[in-house]
């Protein structure tokens, strides 16, 4: 594929800026891609890595001349880096995102782009518990969605060249209202988040279970909480400190539900937990049908070695 962006510049180079490096260039997306991150260790693990074409050691170099700006930081760093970056960006440059709230980035950056640029906020929904630089492969965003929300007014053809950079990094796209985005990832990713951090937390406090219990008997299903709650806390707190509203308002419906689900045990309403875990079994076998995860059992994994 020739280059959609002859130069692109990722401010930021953990998980999602190394994958994104690594995708542009298995299809050859931009010829230059330039980057920057905030401390020395990463710029310097970044550098032996080889995945970007040059570390720049600040945000403003490695911006300058780029055709498209995605920032990868976590959104917190955003209106300061966004301030920082705006009076060297290029003429006609895109600039977009990969935050997983999208109002807080259109009130933080926003008012930092200058005229004559193209502010296309945007988020992957592909991740993994990991982080930092080492982390990032090229198959990450492969069968994924990535949900762009341009502002009313942005430019058609902008909107097409992210749209086609994003496909070529192997993900589907979608366009939706920012503040329709925050409650949608505040269902799909926010509380699931936020009920693994707290259950593990949870199994951390108890006193009468041992934590070496905890860890032995885990395959009972805690263990799958626990790949959640491994995920980057710099990020996590970012995104409920960003996507205040969605959360809470999802919240609310979910200490109905669980609620309910209390009393249905309490009154030994075996009907109302039967009729509510078959539909959920159903919505697993949906995602599954969507390609959004495999149908082997127990998610793919191979037993370990006994012994
Ligand atoms: P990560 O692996 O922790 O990497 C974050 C990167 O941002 C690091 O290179 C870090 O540099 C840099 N950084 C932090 N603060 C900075 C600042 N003030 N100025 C410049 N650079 C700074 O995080 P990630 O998983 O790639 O997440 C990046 C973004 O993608 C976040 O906004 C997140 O919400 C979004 N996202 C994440 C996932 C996911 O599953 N992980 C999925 C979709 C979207 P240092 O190492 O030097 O601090």
């Amino acid at each position: 594929m020739s280059a959609i962006f002859p130069r692109v510049a990722l401010i930021g180079l953990g998980l999602i800026g190394s994958s994104l490096a690594h995708a542009i260039r298995r299809a050859g997306l931009a010829d230059t891609i330039t980057g920057y991150a905030r401390s020395t260790e990463t710029r310097a693990k970044a550098r032996a890595l080889h995945f970007c074409d040059a570390v720049c050691e600040t945000a403003q170099e490695a911006v300058r001349d780029a055709d498209c700006v995605i920032l990868c930081a976590p959104v917190g760093a955003f209106a300061e880096l966004a301030a920082a970056i705006g009076p060297a960006l290029k003429p006609g440059a895109v600039l977009t995102d990969a935050g997983s709230v999208k109002m807080a980035v259109v009130r933080d950056v926003g008012p930092h782009v200058p005229d004559g640029i193209h502010f296309i906020p945007g988020h992957p929904i592909a991740g993994t518990e990991q982080s930092g630089p080492e982390s990032g492969f090229a198959e990450l965003f492969d069968g994924r969605w990535c949900i762009l929300t341009p502002l009313p007014g942005a430019d058609g053809e902008a909107v097409a060249r992210l749209t086609s950079f994003w496909q070529g990094c192997g993900s589907r796209v979608e366009i939706m209202e920012p503040k329709h985005h925050d409650l949608v990832l505040a269902i799909t990713s926010h509380v699931p988040h936020l009920i693994a951090y707290n259950i593990v937390g949870t199994a951390a406090d108890l006193e009468e279970v041992t934590q070496s219990e905890v860890i032995k008997y885990s395959a009972g299903g805690f263990r799958d909480f626990t790949r959640i709650a491994a995920s980057d806390p710099t990020m996590w707190r970012d995104v409920f400190l960003n996507n205040r509203e969605a959360v809470l308002e999802i919240l609310q419906r979910f200490t109905e539900d669980l609620t309910a689900l209390q009393r249905a045990i309490r009154w030994g309403d075996g009907d109302a937990l039967f009729n509510l875990f078959t539909r959920t079994r159903a919505i697993r076998r949906s995602i599954i049908a969507a390609g959004q995860d495999s149908p082997q059992p127990n998610f793919g994994r191979t037993p370990p070695a006994s012994g």
